[in-house]
């Protein structure tokens, strides 16, 4: 519901527009609400010092108050001011990340409300590193809250557009400073333990922390689906950067994860749901059924984070019912990605090899002499079979010279049953075909013999008519009239529809 009127201004970060800059920083002066820009996501900035203006924080978001707030600063002078004492190895971590996506937590002094922290007597503290950030933290007043800009509960906002979806018409103002850098939320650092403690991974690593104060621990619940005790940090009880579906993390070796989740798109959609699947740059073309879209490239991990929370936010219009998403590696910032994918899963996950089992064939090759008429015949019949399972279904020749179409009068008896091999060319068999996930079916116990004698290794090869324990052959048509053609497509159809029996049948 719209209460009040936003108002959304854009501001270059590179050329500062100090009267916008002003404007906002009297708002939250005044105790009203302004989302601004940071490196990690946007956050909703309000006078940390006022709890009044905590509480209209909290009602903006939708968001439980006994989830503190970070309070987010611009000068690390003004530290003294909110905290009783700052560590050594504060110290010596604020002068190495700070200003960046790094929050360090402290024991608050009085003059932070409890309101801000949620009624913790310590406070989460942050200085980033985004112009726009820093110059309104400044004219708002130096401490200001700022929580993610988003409704909670839902992804993190990575853009302005994001931030007016969730809170248009219930906060006074956005700055819209462009997409963010970063993409996933900062790093916690726990200053009041020893050794300090990481509650929330982020774009800062532990491997970076130790290099500058030695040991650092990590709150065990973090990715740990049962964990008996609650996290550390309040907020990361809650199933928060949550897209509307059902998410779905499919782990394991990333070739077994894209056959896995292929899997289960394919009947997912068979049974009528709509399926998204969250696919990288290296991956996106081996999918084919669902809604896919790549969150980034493996060989660069930023772009992953960076794309994540819109690519959640994506799938929310696009109304899907399930998520299928290929998991990361945990190095760097991949230990953030898949904390907050975890989260965002519910931490449903499945071990791509546990369904990849259940299907033994995903490629059917029909194999003849010269690949322009059985094969493509059997390969188009077969795809017009309704199959319970995902097939790449196609044909090959033992004797290919030149890719040629498919035989004239092949393509006349296709045609007369409202089917075509207009794209068929024909190709020569290879022995890279022959792998453990492909079944091949010949026409004749020659051609079977012959694959299974001139290539090594070769597992799962069978006449179609022994496949289908039949005792019919298909004999080819080669130089017959038409109507051999039709009897022998005849044939064909009854052995492919038995094809089709057999594999639903066997999965
Ligand atoms: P967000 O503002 O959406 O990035 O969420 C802030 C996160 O910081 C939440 O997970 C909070 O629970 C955590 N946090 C803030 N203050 C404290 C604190 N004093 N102690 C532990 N965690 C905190
Ligand atoms: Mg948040």
């Amino acid at each position: 519901m719209k209460v009040m009127k936003t108002i959304i201004e854009k501001i270059d970060k590179n050329q500062i527009d100090e009267q916008i800059i002003e404007q906002a920083g009297d708002i939250l002066q005044q105790g009203g609400l302004v989302a601004f820009p940071t490196e990690t996501v946007y956050g909703l900035g309000a006078n940390a010092l006022d709890e009044e203006a905590a509480k209209k924080t909290y009602a903006a978001k939708g968001r439980p108050s006994d989830n503190p707030l970070i309070v987010h600063i611009a000068d690390v002078g003004v530290l003294d001011l909110i905290v009783t004492h700052v560590p050594e190895k504060a110290q010596k971590i604020m002068e190495k990340f700070w200003p960046g996506p790094l929050t360090l937590i402290f024991n608050k002094n009085e003059n932070v409300p409890l309101g801000t922290t949620g009624g913790l007597s310590t406070v989460a503290i942050r200085m980033p590193v985004h112009e726009i950030a820093l110059a309104l933290i400044r004219a708002g007043g130096g401490f200001i809250s700022a929580p993610s800009a988003n409704t909670s509960g839902r992804p993190s906002p990575t853009s302005a557009e994001h931030v007016a979806e969730d809170l248009d018409g219930k906060i006074d103002m956005i700055i819209d400073g462009g997409s963010v850098e970063i993409g996933v939320e900062s790093t916690i650092l726990d200053m009041t333990v020893d050794p300090p403690m990481i509650l929330r991974p982020g774009a800062v690593t532990k491997e970076m922390l130790e290099e500058v104060i030695g040991e650092v621990a990590v709150d065990q619940t973090l990715l740990v689906d049962d964990a008996k005790e609650a996290p550390k940090a309040p907020g990361m009880k809650y199933r928060h950067y949550a897209p509307k579906a059902q998410l779905m993390i499919v782990e394991g070796e990333t070739g077994e994860a894209v056959k896995a989740i292929k899997q289960i798109a394919y009947e997912q959609t068979r049974l009528g749901y709509k399926v998204g699947i969250i696919a990288t740059n290296e991956t996106i073309d081996s999918y084919t059924t669902g809604i896919i879209k790549s969150i980034g490239a493996r060989s660069n991990e930023n772009t992953i984070a960076k794309n994540l929370y819109k690519v959640l936010r994506e799938f929310d219009e696009e109304e899907v019912s399930y998520i299928y998403s290929e998991a990361f590696d945990t190095e760097g910032i991949g230990y953030a990605i898949m904390n907050r994918l975890d989260k965002a899963a519910g931490h449903h996950t499945i071990q791509a090899g546990d369904i990849t089992k259940l299907q033994k064939y995903r490629r059917i090759l029909f194999v003849s002499n010269s690949d322009n008429c059985r094969g493509p015949m059997a390969a188009e019949l077969l795809r017009n079979e309704s199959l319970n399972k995902e097939y790449a279904i196609e044909s090959r020749g033992m004797v290919v010279l030149f890719p040629e179409p498919a035989n004239q009068k092949a393509e006349a008896i296709m045609r007369s049953q409202q089917m075509t091999l207009e794209k068929h060319v024909a190709t020569q068999l290879e022995e890279a075909d022959l792998d453990d996930d492909t079944l091949v079916l010949t026409f004749d116990e020659k051609r079977k013999w012959k694959i299974i004698s001139d290539y090594e290794n070769v597992k799962n090869v069978y006449t179609l008519n022994e496949y289908i324990d039949d005792e019919r052959f298909v004999p080819s048509s080669h130089g017959q009239p038409l109507v051999v053609y039709g009897e022998n497509f005849e044939l064909m159809r009854e052995l492919i529809k038995k094809l089709a029996d057999k594999l639903n049948e066997e999965g």
